[in-house]
């Protein structure tokens, strides 16, 4: 039984649980589903993550419902192939990915899986951030595993698309990230869909001075076939072991300055940083570090969501996660079997 209330009291406790019940063939209960959360139990995103991961393992599930706080999941056998699930609101693609990629990863063939909603949501990975900072790393464990946006979907409207393709392995290889090396190039990108295009110049301009960013390292990308109004700023900073990916959405009510301004911030704190793995990167990683059995990487300050990550992987494994502080701003996780 798994307390969906502990520590950060949010989805991805709901989610992680999934990844670990499909891959380890271990059924769970779940009580108190995302009861720290304003709209607490299961919402449409929720159930879809359920949804796709009873597929992919023939599971049993109780309780999926709108709202409920109880879930109880046995999954069967995880059948690779090729999948298509539609969340049927706004609600991440990413996160859904996330929680059905490491079974499939790990399945005996190849699977693609389409995603139909939200590709960009507040509080969730957008899609660039799964492109270029994610994906390159989970690849780096051996399995292939391509993304393509097929249409931008920004919440509240969503009606985007995703797609994976992947190409499992047998066992996933140990991540050693220890150190970033030298920074190879940083670079801004502005999505504008549906919206004036000064609030993209407004907040390349921004990005370019703070950053001190040449006309080469900044793109500016219309999109006139993404659903919803929607604004993102992405800033990618390139390393030789690592490429990191900050985002900020633009919001009704707060000037695109203030919103670039935001990104340069969150892209300022990781560089001065030193370490190789930014925050959200971090909580991502941990699932895919625990299925490879072994692993290190140096972070941040480990956020909330680590934590209860780790608290939740340590329930259904049996492996310890340890974090030691290396420096100023750099903590080393390191699996222990
Ligand atoms: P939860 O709040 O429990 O639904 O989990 C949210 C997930 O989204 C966590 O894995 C976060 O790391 C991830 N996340 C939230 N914001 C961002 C962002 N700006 N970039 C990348 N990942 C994010």
């Amino acid at each position: 039984t798994i307390d969906g209330a502990q520590g950060e009291g949010g989805g991805q406790i709901l989610r992680t649980a999934l990844a670990l019940s499909i891959c380890l063939d271990k059924a769970f209960r779940m009580i108190n589903i995302r009861a720290k959360r304003r709209r607490p139990g299961l919402q449409y995103q929720h159930l879809a993550a359920v949804r796709a991961a009873a597929e992919v393992s023939r599971a049993e599930v109780n309780g999926a419902t709108k709202d409920s706080q109880l879930l109880e999941f046995r999954p069967r056998r995880v059948v690779a192939g090729d999948y298509r699930f539609d969340i049927g609101t706004a609600g991440s693609t990413s996160l859904v990915l996330q929680t059905v990629l490491p079974a499939l990863m790990l399945a005996p063939s190849p699977s693609t899986i389409v995603l139909q909603g939200g590709t960009h949501n507040p509080l969730a990975p957008p899609f660039e951030f799964v492109q270029y900072a994610f994906l390159p790393l989970i690849n780096l464990m051996g399995a292939q595993v391509e993304g393509r946006l097929l249409r931008r979907g920004f919440a509240p409207a969503g009606g985007g698309c995703i797609q994976a393709s992947i190409q499992p392995v047998k066992c996933l290889q140990r991540l050693e990230l220890m150190q970033r090396g030298e920074i190879v190039r940083c670079s801004a990108e502005a999505i504008l869909a549906n919206l004036p295009t000064h609030i993209a110049e407004r907040e390349l301009a921004v990005i370019a001075r703070m950053l001190r960013l040449q006309p080469k390292d900044l793109n500016f990308t219309i999109d006139t076939d993404a659903i919803g109004p929607g604004n993102l700023i992405a800033i990618t900073i390139d390393s030789v072991n690592i490429t990191e990916c900050f985002t900020e959405f633009g919001q009704k009510g707060v000037p695109a300055e203030r919103v670039a301004s935001m990104a340069v911030r969150a892209s300022q704190r990781y560089l001065a940083s030193g370490v190789p793995v930014g925050g959200y990167l971090a909580d991502q990683l941990l699932v895919f570090m625990a299925l490879a059995g072994g692993g290190n990487f140096v972070t941040m300050k480990p956020s909330l969501h680590t934590l209860t990550n780790i608290a939740v992987i340590e329930t259904l494994m049996s492996i310890r996660i340890d974090q030691k502080q290396i420096s100023e701003h750099g903590w080393q996780l390191t699996l222990v079997s």
